[in-house]
């Protein structure tokens, strides 16, 4: 659709997307999904390769998902959870999450999105540290290649350089290596060793702020929106016991890795982690409610609720936070992955999805592909011998965007790699479809340069 046939395409502000393509192309409107698909107004099918933007795990019209909010919405339509009054549905949730989350016991605060969820983990150690005596220990580190979402907290985390528009990082916020071995690794260095640097690296940043100012360490077990970077061999292993040595806390931002996109039900399990606080949101809902959850262990939990009460209350909360819709929608989603086999179905597929991935280490301008469970990145290189870039990646990133979206197939490239992290309910046959359609797109591209 181009500007002239339709102005009020106008009427919308567009985040995140390249004003060149909308420019000339007008937005994809779509009006409906079936199973792993959706379809524009002008009921052209695609593929979405991307599970809307990761959440969209059950099918974009899983029946009992709307049953669940229809019923929901009948009996009580929406309330908030402040001033010790919320829904029966919240506080179930709460129960449920802790009862599968990978702490024994703890508490659970709701938000609307991650990116707050994110403010919120922030908040809350530096209530804590401000209760504790210790007002100058805010700093938070988190690392190159982040991404915690576009609050302000959560901006200031996201370790990608466009925060620079918004004179971003707010002062305390600092950015450690990101612990990609293929891009960052030295010439003959070990993969192992290269994690050993990571962690020197991390403890000289700790002594160089001095350790008494740092409130939290963040990190997502596989960098999602970086472009898909599980840690390089033996990196958590590594960081894990430099945190606890300056008492550190530990906040595993498990908004993508939450609720089995690694192939377990938290990227905590499949990375052998022991943080203090976890972030859950996209798959919490399977995409049909805005929320996420902070997820807080015991120990924190205890020490919080002892702060809160000398403040008498934790001045937080949002009014959206912890809606009966979304806590109904949630249980019932939770309930989908584990007991209707989406989260077997990661476990089966994820083999088969990740070896057709290596095909396309072939091509001249693959340079890596990598990935973990259902989520995968092909990495573009102009020259593959040197790794380098292309000049413009955002430019060949919206070629191969342009591209795959004529073939039918939305695949997203986050600079300069392409990223695929289908549904839970993708099947071996549609994993062949979508690489088949992959393979067209990049054959045309690169022929093309
Ligand atoms: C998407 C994302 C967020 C932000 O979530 P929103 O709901 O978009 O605010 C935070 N952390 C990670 C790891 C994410 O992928």
């Amino acid at each position: 659709m181009n500007k002239n046939q339709n102005n009020s395409i106008f009427s919308h502000l567009y985040g995140f997307t390249d004003m060149k393509t909308l420019n000339e192309k007008g937005p994809i409107i779509l009006n409906q999904g079936k199973g792993i698909y959706v379809f524009d107004i002008y009921n052209k099918k695609y593929l979405d390769a991307n599970s809307g933007l990761w959440n969209s795990v059950a099918g974009f019209d899983h029946p009992g998902l709307v049953e669940t909010a229809r019923k929901q919405y009948k009996k009580f339509g929406g309330y908030h959870s402040f001033f010790g009054r919320l829904s029966e549905e919240t506080l179930k949730l709460s129960e449920k999450i802790i009862s599968i989350s990978p702490f024994k016991s703890g508490k659970v605060f709701f938000t609307n999105s991650g990116s707050e969820a994110n403010d919120t983990a922030i908040k809350i150690l530096w209530m804590l540290n401000n209760r504790r005596g210790k007002p100058n220990k805010r700093k938070i580190i988190t690392r190159i290649n982040a991404y915690h979402g576009v609050t302000l907290g959560a901006s200031s985390m996201t370790g990608k350089p466009y925060i620079k528009e918004f004179g971003m990082p707010l002062n305390e916020f600092i950015h450690a290596d990101c612990p990609h071995y293929w891009k960052f690794g030295l010439k003959e260095e070990k993969e192992e060793d290269f994690s050993k640097r990571m962690g020197k690296n991390l403890e000289e940043l700790i002594i160089k702020e001095t350790p008494e100012t740092i409130a939290g360490f963040f990190a997502e077990p596989v960098q999602g929106a970086g472009g898909v970077i599980p840690p390089s061999k033996g990196y958590f292993d590594v960081i894990q016991p430099i945190l606890k040595k300056y008492k550190i806390p530990f906040v595993a931002d498990e908004v993508i890795t939450g609720l089995g996109r690694t192939g377990n039900l938290w990227g905590t399990e499949t990375f052998n982690l022991k943080p203090d606080i976890i972030i859950s949101s996209k798959a919490l809902t399977a995409g049909f409610f805005p929320m996420a959850a902070v997820i807080l262990n015991q120990d924190i939990a205890d020490e919080f609720i002892k702060v809160s009460e000398q403040a008498e209350e934790f001045p937080h909360g949002f009014t959206g936070g912890g809606h009966p819709v979304g806590c109904a929608i949630a249980l019932k989603a939770i309930d989908v992955i584990m007991n209707e086999g989406l989260l077997d179905n990661v476990k089966e597929v994820s083999p088969y999805f990740l070896k057709r991935l290596k095909e396309f280490e072939s091509y001249e301008h693959i340079g890596e592909t990598r990935g973990i469970g259902l989520m995968a990145a092909l990495e573009m290189v102009k020259n593959k011998e040197l790794k380098t870039p292309f000049d413009s990646h955002l430019s060949m990133g919206d070629k191969v965007a342009n591209e795959s979206i004529n073939n039918g197939l939305i695949c997203r490239p986050l600079g300069p790699a392409i990223v695929l992290c289908p549904q839970f309910i993708i099947t071996k046959k549609e994993i062949d479809l979508m690489f088949d359609m992959l393979h067209d797109t990049l054959k045309k591209i690169f022929k093309k340069n």
